[in-house]
């Protein structure tokens, strides 16, 4: 891996989820998420090295194994980096298990402790709330963002550039995952609208191939995918189907792939725009031997 320049002192570093790094004059930097797991933080290290860089602070935009997978291992390179994340993440980085109690509904087995789901826990050494953020002596702020997880955070550096961690998709990982991962559909689209009122000059959503410079048609494709995906299950609901159905036929005809660990964040996904849709008096419910229906109004 390798450090790319986006704009001033703001750089990142490729993977399958970017690392951001802002860097200072005397070689100390702050990095924005890690990776999924150990192999990533030596290539992080390594890549650092490379630059002559040493890591204070680890920023997390939110406690998705895949974001702080990492954190650990960089931690026990560099003694004393301090880890930060927002208190509604803290608790799914301290007990990496939690995330996956919610997705599964209890203790869940062993297919779906994988990495992607299942990270070494971490302790974060201190809280970030939204707004303006002083480290490095530099001014960064801080982004609520929720809708992809709760306490979700991005991070605006003083060079304009907006590490939105999932808070926001490009639109090449959209078109392969067409269900855009959200825990609470209102907040995602409130974040959505609420992003575009920004003043940035570059974006690097975690998982996107390049940095986007033109964010407001990527702010726009998020919002047109989310509406889809909601007139989409709607739709699919004129006849009566429960959850799994609804996935099935969902994943069959916007061709979502499905394994083990994708089954259940789409299921959990699909649930979020179940509660908004029925929240707004859209679909309603039924048991019936033993099996929960949904069907739109
Ligand atoms: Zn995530």
């Amino acid at each position: 891996m390798q450090l790319k320049k986006i704009n001033g002192h703001t750089y990142y570093i490729p993977g399958a989820t970017n690392t951001g790094v802002y860097t200072t004059k005397n070689g100390s930097c702050l990095l924005i998420d890690s990776g999924i797991n150990n192999t990533v933080a030596r290539k992080i290290r390594d890549t650092l090295v490379a630059g002559n860089l040493k890591p204070k602070y680890l920023l997390t935009t939110h406690g998705h194994a895949d974001h702080f997978g990492a954190h650990h291992l960089l931690q026990q390179f560099y003694p004393g980096l301090q880890i930060l994340a927002s208190p509604g993440e803290k608790p799914f980085m301290a007990d990496s298990l939690l995330g996956l109690k919610a997705l599964y509904g209890a203790i869940p087995f062993a297919e779906i402790k994988v990495p992607l789901l299942y990270a070494r826990s971490v302790t974060v050494d201190a809280d970030i709330d939204p707004g303006p953020l002083k480290l490095l002596d530099q001014r960064f702020q801080a982004v609520a963002t929720p809708g992809h997880s709760a306490g979700h955070l991005a991070f605006l550096t003083p060079d304009g550039v907006l590490f939105s961690g999932d808070a926001v998709y490009h639109p090449a990982i959209l078109a392969k995952y067409p269900l855009p991962f959200l825990q609470d559909v209102g907040a995602g689209l409130t974040t959505l609208a609420s992003l575009a009122d920004l003043e940035i000059k570059y974006l690097l959503p975690a998982h996107s191939p390049e940095v986007i410079t033109d964010p407001g048609a990527v702010w726009a494709e998020n919002r047109r995918r989310v509406n889809a995906c909601l007139e989409k299950i709607a739709t699919l609901l004129a006849r009566p189907l429960t959850r799994e159905e609804l996935l099935a036929e969902l994943a069959r005809q916007e061709g979502i792939p499905l394994d083990m660990p994708q089954y259940f964040l789409n299921l959990a996904c699909i649930s979020a725009f179940i509660s908004y849709l029925k929240d707004h008096g859209r679909l309603a419910c039924a048991l019936e031997n033993g099996r929960l229906y949904f069907f739109a109004t």
